[in-house]
C-alpha cells in the first residue's frame, strides 16, 4: 500500500493538496515573503522550489518562475471551463496550483501560482547577508547577482524615514531612502571582503549624493553592515580605498535597517529587459 502522505495534514491543507482547492488571495503566510530557502511540500517533504526563483507577481499567491528539476508533475486542467495547467508534486501528487506563461514579468516568462499551504519553507542557516548603495540599484544588483557564491538578491530601499515607500516617492528625494541591494551570500564561496572590493570598484565613492548622471539621496553610496564583524570590515577597507581617491570618499557606513523590496518590475531589471547598464 502506498503511503497516505495526506493523512497528518489540517483540514485546510487538506482541502488545498488533497481535494485541489486554492486559499484566499493575499492571506498566505509566503505571499510576500523574499527570504533565502527552499520550499518542500508540505504533506510529504518533497523540494519544489528555490527561493531565488520567487517574485511578487501582484496575484496574491506565491509566485516562482522555475522548480526544482523533476519535482513537479504538470497536468492538462480543463475545469473552469478554460484550458488551465495543473502543478502538482511528483512525489505525493498533492496539488500545488497552476502554472502559466505568457505574461512576461520575468525572464523565464514563467509563473508557477502555488498555494501558501501546500508549501513549507527551510531557510538556508549559512547564508550571510550584505546591504550596498552605489546609485541606480538596477546595475548594482546585476554586478552582484553575476557573482560567484551570491545565492539571492533583490532591490530596494533603506535608510529612510517614511515606512513601505514607493519607487516614486523615492525619486522624489523626500524620502531619505537609499537605493540598495540587499544581498544573500555563501560564505563558503565568496567573502565579504571579495563583496566590498567589488562594490569599490563598481562607482564612484568621492560624489555625494550623485553617481554620474543620477543625483539625490537616494543615489548615495552607503553600506549597511549586519553584524559588527562586517563593521570592522568596512572601515578597514574604507582606509585602504582612500589610498585611491584624490576627494575624500563619502561613503555613509551605518547599521541595517528594514529592507523595503523595491517593485516586482525592478528586481533583475537590466538582465529582464536585456540591458547593458543603467541609462541605455
Ligand atoms: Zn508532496
Amino acid at each position: 500500500m502506498t503511503k497516505d502522505y495526506f493523512l497528518t495534514l489540517t483540514p485546510e491543507e487538506k482541502h488545498i493538496l488533497k481535494y485541489k482547492g486554492t486559499e484566499t488571495p493575499f492571506t498566505g503566510e509566503y505571499n510576500e515573503h523574499f527570504e533565502p530557502g527552499i520550499f518542500i511540500c508540505r504533506a510529504c517533504n518533497n523540494p519544489l522550489y528555490e527561493s531565488n526563483t520567487k517574485f511578487n507577481s501582484g496575484c496574491g499567491w506565491p509566485s516562482f518562475d522555475d522548480e526544482i528539476e523533476g519535482a513537479i508533475t504538470h497536468y492538462e486542467d480543463l475545469s473552469g471551463g478554460r484550458v488551465r495547467t495543473e502543478i502538482c508534486c511528483k512525489k505525493c501528487d498533492g496539488h500545488l496550483g497552476h502554472v502559466f506563461s505568457g505574461e512576461k514579468i520575468t525572464e523565464k516568462d514563467t509563473r508557477h501560482c502555488v498555494n501558501s499551504l501546500s508549501i513549507r519553507f527551510k531557510p538556508y542557516a549559512q547564508l550571510q547577508k550584505a546591504t550596498f548603495g552605489a546609485g541606480c540599484f538596477w546595475s548594482v544588483e546585476k554586478l552582484f547577482k553575476a557573482t560567484e557564491g551570491v545565492y539571492l538578491t533583490n532591490v530596494g530601499y533603506m535608510g529612510g524615514d517614511t515606512d513601505l515607500p514607493t519607487y516614486n516617492e523615492v525619486c522624489s528625494g523626500t524620502t531619505n531612502h537609499a537605493e540598495v541591494v540587499d544581498i544573500y551570500f555563501n560564505t563558503e564561496k565568496v567573502s565579504y571582503t571579495t563583496l566590498l572590493n567589488l562594490f569599490w570598484a563598481n562607482h564612484n565613492p568621492t560624489t555625494l549624493n550623485r553617481q554620474g548622471f543620477d543625483s539625490g539621496t537616494q543615489y548615495r553610496s552607503i553600506v549597511f553592515y549586519h553584524n559588527k564583524q562586517q563593521q570592522n570590515e568596512v572601515k578597514q577597507s574604507i582606509k585602504e580605498q582612500q589610498k585611491n581617491w584624490e576627494n575624500e570618499i563619502v561613503t555613509q557606513i551605518i547599521p541595517s535597517q528594514i529592507f523595503y523590496r523595491a517593485e516586482e518590475y525592478h528586481q533583475n531589471y537590466l538582465n529582464k529587459n536585456n540591458l547593458g547598464s543603467c541609462g541605455i
